[in-house]
């Protein structure tokens, strides 16, 4: 257990309650390889309502989610159009390269949008640019992230994603949504998590993350897009057998966790508003929308590592990225725990 710790270093770290350690226990399992297995079938049932599509896949990881859904829409050498900090590019060890052979083109968010999106106007600048004759590879897939880890657990604004995946569908191409968080974004702005995918071929969705299940993920999309990822799953090595041991936790978690994903927007806030505050501290990208909160330390003699390295000593655990310090808050975090953590930031800056 975490003990006495405060820890925003991520919503990746949350200890299933009681109640869904009881709701696994209780669950009744199958051989998954065989989609023989109740439980997994319940959850990509209730998945692919949730998301709005034909059919969904149960998978060990988010990661792999993203893996599978980009060699499902591309063949090697095609390109791919995504946001440069996104999740795909920076923290999937080059997956993409190995898997799929795909070259990333990546476009940099331009000033005025939200942290992390980009417009349908550079999307088709993009794919213009990559319809020279034979030479360019050619443009097969858009990738967008909701919410946007590195930018800071931001939001794609609903008519800008429709614009964008408009564009890419016009030109031929697929677009994917790398909805880890895409929750969150739902929970932050009232709009269902199905409308907001609704414009997107692909689209997945974590448990082990703010919804707090230990394992698992789930990809949805049509039944043939599905069905050919299936095949993928198997060959990558990630079918299961009974996984609804599982599958409970996240279907628990849909089941109790999403509504109060608004306590750790409100607690991001909470903390960002006090950060605010502090002289020393640059909140990056202002204020949350969602549960990460991403800042700069700018005090001579404490860099963002010190600066961590010391609250850590402190009992309070945040991550570094970039060189800049990352809270992120989740069902393991009380609002008690917000204001305790703002005391051991003040402490440390001081
Ligand atoms: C965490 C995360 C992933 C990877 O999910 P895992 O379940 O950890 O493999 C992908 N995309 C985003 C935006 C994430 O935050």
């Amino acid at each position: 257990m975490t003990g006495s710790r405060i820890n925003l270093y991520s919503d990746t770290q949350t200890q299933p309650t009681p109640q869904m350690r009881q709701a696994m226990a209780r669950a009744v399992v199958g051989d998954e390889q065989r989609n023989e297995d109740p439980t997994v079938n319940a959850l990509c049932e209730r998945v692919s309502q949730l998301l709005g599509k034909e059919a969904a896949l149960f998978l060990p990881s988010g990661a792999m989610c993203n893996l599978i859904a980009v060699k499902t829409h591309t063949r090697p050498g095609d390109a791919v159009v995504c946001d440069r900090e996104c999740h795909i590019v920076r923290a999937e060890c080059g997956g993409i390269g190995l898997v799929s052979g795909c070259v990333i083109d990546p476009l940099d968010t331009p000033p005025g949008c939200v942290g992390g999106t980009f417009t349908a106007d550079q999307v088709r600048q993009r794919i213009e640019h990559l319809s020279l004759g034979v030479y360019a590879p050619p443009p097969r897939l858009v990738c967008v992230e909701q919410t946007h880890n590195f930018a800071g657990g931001t939001v794609w604004p609903l008519q800008q994603l429709q614009d964008v995946a408009s564009a890419a569908s016009a030109a031929g191409l697929a677009t994917h949504m790398d909805g880890a968080r895409l929750l969150n974004a739902s929970v932050a702005t009232g709009i269902e998590a199905r409308e907001q995918c609704a414009a997107c071929d692909s689209v997945w969705i974590d448990f082990s993350k703010g919804l707090g299940a230990p394992v698992g993920a789930a990809l949805a999309g049509s039944r043939s897009f599905i069905a050919a990822a299936r095949r993928y799953k198997h060959m990558f090595g990630g079918a299961m057998r009974q996984a609804g041991i599982i599958a409970a936790g996240a279907l628990y978690a849909l089941e109790h966790h999403v509504q109060r994903l608004a306590d750790d927007h409100a607690n991001a806030l909470h903390l960002a508003r006090a950060l605010a505050d502090m002289p020393e501290i640059d909140l990056v990208g202002g204020l949350p929308q969602t549960n990460i909160v991403f800042f700069a330390v700018c005090k001579p003699g404490l860099d963002a590592g010190a600066f961590t390295s010391a609250c850590r000593e402190r009992g309070l655990d945040l991550s570094l990225l970039h060189g800049r310090v990352r809270a992120v808050t989740h069902l393991d975090v009380t609002r008690e725990q917000i204001n305790q953590a703002i005391g051991v930031i003040r402490q440390v800056i001081g």
